[in-house]
């Protein structure tokens, strides 16, 4: 009896806006494997009929993802070759497909990156900020209260971040970070790339709420918005605060606390209020 050897499942970036971002060596796998999982079957068409890609299509997706995975793996140990790609850019970069590869590496699959197009990574080449360490940060929470309470848990953080955001949101966004991060940060907005409308606008977050408040252009399409880190000044500055704070908050309630406390440091107010948060 042959002893059967298990197939391999190939994590496959797709471009994010440009088609001639499609790699030679990821239209080749996409071309010789038995199944393509894709995020959805009917935005991948174009792309892959522009290729001359014809394997068959599945939709994996954070909704059946639990389901589909499991029916998968099955396929992968059987000896297929299986292809993941999402809507945009790379596999499991705020798209689905880590719970396929965590199953798949479970059941001993190999998995096998192409690698490409990444909308952060793209943006991240391009803004001039400090790249030699960075914070992914994906999408903020939707909602008000619990962005600007992640952005305050973010506000010590000295690596550049990096955020997606969707266009109806960047004004508010931007907005918030002004208020929690101050709005002399370095921020850039990264919109459209690799698109025919790609603009890198860079200044300060102050400078960014100005220039979309202006130009509602600059409201439409695909954005990765990043920030600077904190400065080690102003870490300084913050950490004081939060400990004058801290030793007030004994005897004074929070607002009268963080109020005195950001007089004696000059850290900002608003910080220490929310850090207790
Ligand atoms: N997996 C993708 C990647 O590798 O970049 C990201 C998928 S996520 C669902 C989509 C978000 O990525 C968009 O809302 C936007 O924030 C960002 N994005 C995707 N394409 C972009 C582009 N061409 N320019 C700027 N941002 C983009």
């Amino acid at each position: 009896m042959m002893t059967q050897v298990a197939g391999r499942l190939w994590v496959v970036a797709t471009p994010i806006g440009n088609l001639g971002d499609m790699s030679p060596r990821a239209q080749e796998v996409l071309k010789k494997v038995a199944l393509i999982a894709a995020e959805d079957t009917r935005h991948s068409a174009p792309l892959l009929a522009r290729y001359g890609i014809a394997t068959r299509v599945v939709a994996l997706h954070e909704h059946n993802e639990r389901d589909e995975a499991e029916r998968l793996v099955a396929r992968l140990l059987e000896g297929s070759e299986i292809a993941l790609i999402c809507d945009a850019g790379t596999p499991l970069v705020s798209d689905p497909g880590f719970r396929l590869v965590r199953a798949a590496r479970a059941a001993g699959i190999a998995v096998s990156p192409v690698p490409g197009a990444c909308a952060a990574i793209a943006a991240l080449s391009v803004a001039g900020l400090p790249s030699d360490r960075f914070v992914f940060e994906g999408f903020l929470p939707a909602k008000a209260a619990a962005r600007r309470e992640r952005l305050a848990e973010l506000a010590g953080e000295a690596r550049t971040l990096v955020f997606y955001e969707s266009s109806h949101r960047v004004r508010e966004c931007l907005d918030d970070m002004a208020a929690v991060f101050g709005a002399q940060r370095p921020a850039v907005l990264a919109r459209e790339l690799t698109k025919l409308f790609e603009t890198v606008l860079d200044g300060d977050i102050a400078s960014l709420v100005a220039r979309v408040a202006t130009d509602p252009n600059q409201e439409r399409g695909e954005f990765v918005l990043l920030i600077g880190g904190r400065p080690a000044q102003e870490d300084a500055r913050l950490a004081e605060g939060r400990r004058v704070f801290a030793l007030l908050r004994e005897e004074l309630p929070p607002a009268r606390a963080a109020k005195l406390a950001a007089a004696i440091s000059g850290a900002p107010r608003k910080e220490l209020y929310l850090s207790e948060k």
